[in-house]
């Protein structure tokens, strides 16, 4: 059996639109175009095929950006319109953040996104009614459930691999039926849930222990779901967030490890297989009716 493919995503928006950042930095410069192309000159080195969640705003801001992104066959989907985490909204705000999202997606590449990324993996047991409403909106996929609970957001005990979330309990695996897939961000060992998701993570954990996380995942038929920002990549935004007023921890937790983050991803795009999330939640669909037939149901996997 080869590897699984995994899933490698970026989280479209401005450096200073982050949360830890947002409120501190008045008039901020702008170097999304030059972060995006960092990624996408990586991506094309490697040939690698990814998904690009975008801040619908953004991309009525910076179209060519979007446009460019496209272009080169990676997927677009959406990671809200504003960038404001569901804590902050109610279903109908959001029902509202989606439409006007997938409008400003469409608008720039003629084609609705079928995959959801909560600002924030702000999907929780607090917000649990968001997958109603992705399903409602004919959403494919989401990628938003952080199966570890951190101090900003989480779910502890949330599944580890795909699965197709019931509606009325999201954290629970649909007994049948049910279109939507849920894409979890990578966690690594089951007993102690580290996240080896990329982003923070992937700045300041070594490299070899995102290795093993990935390799853990695959060895067991799953795969890891990491995501990144384009700005990560891009030292110019390491020098403003050194240049901002915000405390030293929030100085850290934003900006250590761009410097280093390239290289990175460069060797586990050397040693992985990636893909799209579209390309993956679809697999799974395919592969989950085959597996209820042949395969028990596997254990300890939540
Ligand atoms: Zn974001």
């Amino acid at each position: 059996m080869s590897a699984p493919a995994n899933v490698l995503s970026f989280d479209v928006e401005h450096w200073h639109s982050a949360t830890l950042l947002s409120d501190a930095v008045t008039e901020p410069a702008s170097h999304i175009e030059r972060s995006v192309d960092i990624v996408l000159d990586v991506l094309d080195a490697h040939d690698v095929q990814a998904t690009f969640f975008v801040v619908g705003e953004l991309a009525r801001e910076h179209p060519d950006v979007v446009a460019r992104i496209a272009d080169t066959g990676h997927e677009i989907a959406s990671h809200g319109h504003t960038h404001r985490p569901l804590f902050d909204l109610d279903r109908e705000a959001f029902a509202t953040e989606l439409e006007r999202s997938a409008t400003a997606i469409h608008d720039v590449t003629g084609a609705a996104p079928v995959g959801f990324r909560a600002p924030n993996f702000s999907v929780t047991r607090r917000t649990r009614w968001a997958i109603e409403i992705l399903e409602a909106a004919g959403y494919r996929y989401d990628s938003s459930v952080f199966p570890v609970r951190t101090p900003m957001y989480g779910v502890s005990g949330a599944p580890i691999r795909p699965y197709r979330p019931d509606a009325t309990a999201p954290f629970e695996e649909r007994a049948e039926g049910g279109r939507l897939v849920e894409l979890p961000l990578a966690v690594f060992h089951p007993r102690f849930r580290l996240p080896v998701a990329g982003g923070f993570y992937a700045r300041l954990l070594p490299t070899w222990l995102l290795r093993r996380g990935i390799a853990t995942l695959n060895a067991r038929g799953l795969p890891a779901t990491i995501y990144f920002h384009p700005w990560e990549f891009n030292p110019a935004v390491g020098t403003a967030v050194h240049r901002t007023s915000v405390p030293a921890t929030e100085r850290f937790v934003s900006a250590h490890g761009i410097d280093g983050l390239r290289a990175t991803l460069e060797a586990l795009l050397d040693e992985f297989r990636f893909e799209t999330a579209e390309t993956v939640a679809r697999e799974y669909v395919r592969d989950d009716r085959h597996d209820r037939v042949t395969r028990p149901k596997a254990g300890g996997q939540r």
